[in-house]
């Protein structure tokens, strides 16, 4: 099976979540809605938006199915939830509503460590068919080498449950705590036993941010259940880490596909044949793109399985 773990969706309606008014506003997400061919911001948005990824996933020949993310609200260090503070808040409910009625879609579920109820959401998540916890700890406001996350941890390793946490930057959400951005955070989870899935593979978000893809091949050598994910890695800030990650032995063998999806994919032109930048440029189906690129830049038969292998799919 060809899974691409790393998509995302967005709600904006109750039970389902919701956008700020700061996030609706951002160019990004503006730029993104025009892109998409998406309107509004209400419970017709919201539809349109798991419309247009069902016939995106659909026309993207190459993926037998791909991980939607849930994306859990952020919460204070006593575990209660900070509205103000959420930008984007998609329920567990939604996404697992979305993947019962689409054979094509995984559970990606979230949820914050420091909720109180937080062992028991994970296990509601296993029930409900969860692959993987989806963590972005400098948006969702949480350490991961915290004491809080152990008896998380605890319970992603008795259900097998992997973690995909985000590494390195994020420009498309408004940071809490930039600190919590290093791969080394996530070393208690990984010696408690859980498979951990860097997404990024710690890659800085902007020119002059730290970068941490050389943390993140660090782990990925020296832990056996670290992985990285490629989700975005087609952005201009983050293409440096293919030449990197490829070059190594080890590490290339620790690579998992994701997209990001709807974050664009662009061709990172300098390590492409023109022929071959052009054709991407081309296609507007940026999960296909990304698959497109993500093949010229050579990776192989192994990475592209090695998703669902991870998963134990
Ligand atoms: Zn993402």
């Amino acid at each position: 099976m060809i899974l691409d773990l790393h998509v995302h969706i967005s709600a904006l309606t109750r039970g389902h979540g919701k956008m700020s008014r700061h996030l609706l506003d951002t160019l990004a997400f503006r730029f993104m809605k025009w892109r998409l061919g998406v309107e509004g911001e209400d419970d017709a948005t919201e539809r349109a938006i798991a419309d247009k990824l069902v016939r995106t996933i659909d026309e993207t020949r190459k993926l037998d199915a791909v991980v939607v993310l849930a994306f859990d609200a952020v919460h204070d260090g006593q575990g209660r939830l900070d509205h103000a503070n959420t930008h984007l808040h998609v329920t567990n409910d939604y996404a697992i509503d979305l993947c019962r009625k689409n054979a094509k879609l995984r559970f990606g579920a979230s949820v914050h460590p420091y909720r109180k109820d937080a062992v028991a959401e994970i296990e509601r998540c296993v029930k409900a068919g969860a692959v993987l916890m989806k963590w972005l700890p400098i948006v969702q406001g949480f350490n991961p080498a915290d004491d809080r996350c152990i008896p998380f941890y605890e319970a992603l390793a008795h259900h097998k449950l992997p973690l995909l946490s985000h590494t390195g930057g994020e420009k498309s959400l408004p940071n809490i705590d930039t600190t919590v951005a290093d791969p080394a955070l996530l070393l208690p989870a990984l010696q408690r036993g859980v498979k951990v899935i860097m997404a990024h593979c710690g890659t800085r978000s902007a020119f002059g941010e730290t970068d941490y893809v050389s943390n993140f091949m660090k782990f990925a050598r020296e832990h056996e259940h670290c992985y990285g994910d490629t989700a975005a890695l087609c952005l201009p800030t983050r293409s440096h880490a293919f030449p990197m990650v490829l070059k190594d032995k080890v590490v290339r063998e620790k690579l998992v596909h994701g997209s990001d999806w709807p974050i664009i994919a662009l061709p990172p032109a300098s390590q492409l044949p023109v022929h071959k930048t052009v054709a991407a440029i081309a296609d507007g189906n940026w999960m296909r793109r990304d698959v497109a690129i993500k093949e010229a830049l050579g990776f192989d038969d192994a990475y592209w399985h090695r998703a669902a292998k991870v998963l134990g799919l």
